[in-house]
């Protein structure tokens, strides 16, 4: 599916640090990459609602991430998926009497505009699971053909595949391996985020689906397997390992999909392929709003999409977002864009008058707190101490702003 245009990202001289990444599975600092290249796989949306605060929060850390790699000299190579076909859409477009196509396809260009507004670098391959329908259904058949597959019976269609957690447990991943969550939290949190944990029929009730047999009125792909569509979980794990071809540096998202979510994807690529999917499970914090988390359900939503038709400059809705640690949960409130417009404001003052000096020990310092697991607040301080105690704009720094942390002052 096609992305978004790339930002002109300015080139510094010299090279920053590696950086070390929080690892949610061992949940220790990791240092993040250690061979020429880097790859990363992101949750991408299910496009049923347009981008909110709380997703941007998640693609900015993963912009920064892969800002710093670039500027650290590693080949950084990208995917990120659409979940172009699963419940909440279908549900959404019922509700709503829209083709679940043209809804997907509408949101799908919002959030393109989004993220090209904040500057996001896109991914090399953005992929639709309503394009890798056919290798999903395949690695399904491995995965039944490898007897960690079982079939479901169901009263109204064909038989729905279910994973099944236990046999597929090896070296490379057990059930609890990625998120080290107890059974009691799995089995809430099963519930809550789109698992069926009181299905009859299962091995064991965390047990993820992984291929929905065909459905009157629910829209369905024939397969190997038959009609039907694909579960969440296989989806992601497939388009990861497509489009990479082995072991990922990190595996990012917002902590909501620590589970099931990426304990299962990690589960099926472990089952298919006998290695980790990733070396770093990499989570974002939750962003709240009016008390609650943000979320889509509940319809607390602060939109990217308004803030720019309001007028807000997308450059302080970023540095907004980049003000909180990309771990941390916050809350959402007007006083962030104010003092974002404040921050905005002062440093564009200080860079109009920017010297053509090409080296300022500031770089470092920058890349240094970057690399500490992505620390934005602490850079951007540092950054407003500097303007503050009159230091002068130097082409060097006001271009590693711009490359580090997508901001472009002059
Ligand atoms: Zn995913």
């Amino acid at each position: 599916m096609k992305s978004w245009s790339h930002p002109a990202v300015p080139s510094l001289a010299g090279t920053g640090p590696i950086p070390e990444l929080f690892d949610t599975a061992t949940g220790t600092l990791k240092r993040a990459c250690s061979t020429a290249h880097a790859s990363l796989y992101v949750c991408g949306i299910t496009p049923y609602d347009a981008t909110h605060l709380g997703h941007a929060a998640t693609y900015l850390a993963y912009d920064t991430l892969v800002r710093v790699w670039l500027d650290a000299g590693k080949d950084v190579r990208y995917v990120q998926n659409i979940t172009d076909v699963d419940d909440p859409l279908l549900e959404r477009a019922a509700a709503t009497g829209v083709d679940w196509r043209e809804l997907a396809a509408s949101q799908v260009d919002l959030f393109r505009s989004d993220m090209q507004h904040l500057r996001v670098i896109p991914p090399q391959h953005y992929v639709g699971v309503t394009e890798v329908i056919d290798d999903v259904a395949d690695a399904v058949a491995r995965l039944l053909q490898a007897g960690v597959a079982y079939r479901v019976p169901s009263e109204d269609a064909d038989d729905d595949l279910y994973f099944d957690s236990a046999a597929a447990a090896s070296v490379a991943w057990s059930l609890g391996s990625e998120s080290g969550l107890d059974r009691e939290t799995m089995m809430r949190l099963s519930a809550e985020r789109g698992g069926d944990p009181e299905r009859a029929g299962k091995r064991d009730p965390l047990d993820p689906l992984l291929w929905r047999a065909e459905r009157a009125g629910e829209p369905a792909w024939d397969s190997v397997l038959g009609r039907g569509r694909p579960g969440w979980h296989i989806e992601c794990a497939v388009i990861a390992l497509d489009r990479h071809d082995e072991t990922i540096t990190v595996n990012g998202g917002g902590s909501d999909l620590i589970f099931p979510h990426h304990e299962f994807s990690a589960g099926h690529v472990a089952a298919l392929t006998g290695e980790p999917l990733a070396e770093i499970y990499s989570h974002t914090g939750m962003v709240a709003y009016q008390g609650e988390k943000m979320s889509k359900s509940l319809g607390n939503l602060v939109l990217v999409s308004r803030l720019v038709a309001a007028g807000v400059d997308p450059r302080a809705i970023r540095l907004a977002l980049l003000s909180e640690h990309y771990r941390s949960d916050w809350e959402w409130t007007d006083a962030h864009v104010r003092r974002a417009n404040v921050r905005l404001s002062s440093w564009s003052d200080w860079a109009a008058d920017c010297d053509a000096v090409d080296a300022d020990p500031k770089v470092a310092t920058l890349r240094e707190t970057l690399s500490h697991d992505l620390d934005t607040p602490r850079a951007l301080e540092q950054i407003d101490a500097h303007v503050a105690a009159g230091q002068p704009a130097t082409r060097a720094l006001v271009d590693a702003i711009d490359a580090l942390l997508g901001i472009r002052l002059v």
